[in-house]
C-alpha cells in the first residue's frame, strides 16, 4: 500500500488491499481485506459493504495499514482481530493460545453425542489443555447440567479460557493450571468422561509446518517436542487412577493413526471407534471403557 492517495473510501482502500494481498499470494485476499476493515471500523460484513462509499479518517487508515501489515507478515487473522467462532459461539484468541481449529468441533460433537448414554446426572468431564477453553466452553454451552473440568499448563492460556467462559456466560466449569504430564491427580469426584485435543505433533512434523504457525502459535500448544504420542500415552496410564471414567475422547492429526490404535491396544482398550472429519482425515479416537 506504497500509495500517495490522501482520501480513501472503504472500496478504494479494500480493492488497493485486495490487490496486494493478491500479488503477495495470500489466499482469499478480499476476504483478509474485509474482516480487517470490519474489525477497524467495528462493523459487521453485511454494514461494510452498506458503507463501501464512506471516506475514511486518517486514524481509521492509519490503524488499517497497520494491521494490513501484520497480515502481510503472516500473523494469523484471529490474533489480528482478536477473537474467532468455534461451535458457533465467540472465542476471545491471542497467541498465547491455539486458534480452535473447525475440525475440533468434530471432537466436541462426538462427546455431546453420549448425553444420551450418561443417565445420571451429575456427568464430569475433563478437558485436558484446555487452551481457549473452546472445547471446554462449547460442551458447558450444550451440556448445561454436566460439570466440567478444565485443566492447562499454562496459566496465561487459562486466563483466556475464564475471559471465554465469561464472554460465554457458561458456569459449570472450574478452571485449574495443571501439568497432566507430571502433576499428580487430586480431584474427590469421579470423572465420567476425558476430552483432550493435545500437543500431536511430532517433533520432525512441526517444522514442516507453516509460517502461520511456527511463528505465531504457541509451540507447546503444538508438540511434545517428541514423537507425538507422549499426552496419549499418559492419559493411557492415568485411566488406572481414575474411578469409574467411561469414555476418552482424543483428537488426532491422522498421520499416525496406526501408532495412537497400537498403542490404545497395547494398554488394553479395545472397544475403540475412530472418527473422520470433512475431508475423511481420521481424526477423533473415542475409547469406550
Ligand atoms: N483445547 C484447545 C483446542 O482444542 C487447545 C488445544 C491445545 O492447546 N493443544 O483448541
Amino acid at each position: 500500500m506504497a500509495t500517495k492517495k490522501t482520501t480513501w473510501t472503504a472500496l478504494d482502500i479494500l480493492n488497493t488491499t485486495t490487490e496486494y494481498f493478491t500479488r503477495n499470494n495470500f489466499e482469499q485476499p478480499r476476504l483478509n481485506a474485509e474482516r480487517l476493515l470490519s474489525h477497524v471500523l467495528d462493523l459487521d460484513r453485511v454494514n461494510l459493504y452498506l458503507q463501501f462509499e464512506r471516506i475514511l479518517t486518517a486514524g481509521e487508515v492509519g490503524f488499517y495499514r497497520d494491521l494490513v501489515k501484520r497480515r502481510s507478515q503472516h500473523e494469523p487473522l484471529q490474533y489480528i482481530i482478536g477473537k474467532t467462532e468455534f461451535m458457533g459461539l465467540p472465542f476471545e484468541v491471542n497467541r498465547e493460545v491455539l486458534i480452535p481449529r473447525p475440525e475440533t468441533e468434530i471432537l466436541v460433537e462426538t462427546t455431546l453425542a453420549l448425553k444420551d448414554q450418561l443417565h445420571h446426572n451429575d456427568v464430569h468431564i475433563w478437558d485436558i489443555g484446555a487452551g481457549s477453553g473452546c472445547i471446554a466452553i462449547s460442551m458447558a454451552h450444550h451440556w448445561p447440567d454436566c460439570q466440567i473440568l478444565a485443566t492447562d499448563k499454562s496459566g496465561s492460556a487459562l486466563e483466556i479460557a475464564q475471559n471465554n467462559a465469561r464472554l460465554n456466560q457458561v458456569n459449570n466449569i472450574v478452571f485449574e493450571k495443571h501439568d497432566v504430564l507430571t502433576d499428580p491427580l487430586h480431584w474427590d469426584y469421579n470423572i465420567d468422561i476425558i476430552v483432550s485435543n493435545p500437543p500431536y505433533i511430532s517433533e520432525n512434523e512441526y517444522s514442516e509446518l507453516g509460517r502461520e504457525i511456527i511463528e505465531f502459535e504457541p509451540r507447546l500448544a503444538l508438540t511434545d517436542h517428541k514423537d507425538g504420542l507422549e499426552f496419549y500415552r499418559r492419559i493411557l496410564t492415568l485411566i488406572d487412577e481414575l474411578n469409574g471414567c467411561k469414555f476418552i475422547l482424543l483428537e488426532m492429526s491422522g498421520t499416525q493413526t496406526d501408532k495412537i490404535s497400537s498403542l490404545v491396544k497395547s494398554y488394553g482398550y479395545n472397544e475403540t471407534e475412530i472418527i473422520n472429519d470433512l475431508n475423511q482425515i481420521p481424526r477423533v479416537l473415542k475409547i469406550s471403557l
